[in-house]
């Protein structure tokens, strides 16, 4: 699987592709330097919308993607170019947070996480995804829909890209 590296301009991207559990180095605080070193020392795929990054990354023999257009749009594109399906499987999900990897927790496993969210929350979901790094907890709620329908307009315009 393919891991990846984002520039700042990028974060819908960069939150795609952890979802869809791709190794994903994002801050809104890097610079263009650095993105290139963590690209190179990691062996991570750039992915910019910056044409004089993308030239910079090519020049240092490092594996880049220009990318542009709307947020539609470049998902589409680095999905196809990539072969990266559009599906969510919460048991890959990195965390869209910090990039960290996710522990799933089911039945009494989620004790730990007892004191992390809201009691109601805590007795309603029955699985919970805890980022072993920043501790950030998951669970199925009312977003869960929009990622699942997000990704479902996706495969759409994948389809339709296929077809011209
Ligand atoms: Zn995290």
């Amino acid at each position: 699987m393919c891991s990846f590296a984002v520039d700042a301009m990028l974060g819908k991207l960069a939150l795609w592709l952890r979802l869809t559990g791709h190794d994903t180095f994002y801050g809104v605080d890097t610079d263009d330097d650095e993105l290139l070193r963590v690209a190179n020392s990691e062996n991570r795929i750039l992915l910019t919308s910056d044409a004089d990054l993308h030239g910079r990354a090519v020049k240092s023999n490092i594996r880049g993607m220009l990318v542009r257009g709307s947020v539609d749009e470049a998902v589409v594109n680095v999905f196809i170019e990539f072969g990266i399906a559009p599906t969510v499987d919460s048991t890959k999900s990195r965390c869209s947070k910090c990039n960290g990897e996710l522990i799933q927790l089911v039945g009494t496993e989620k004790e730990r996480i007892r004191d992390l969210v809201h009691r109601r929350t805590y007795d309603y979901y029955e699985k919970f995804w805890l980022c072993k790094d920043c501790q950030s907890v998951f669970f199925q709620g009312g977003y869960w829909r929009n990622i699942l329908e997000y990704m479902e307009k996706i495969e759409v315009l994948m389809r339709e890209r296929r077809d011209v």
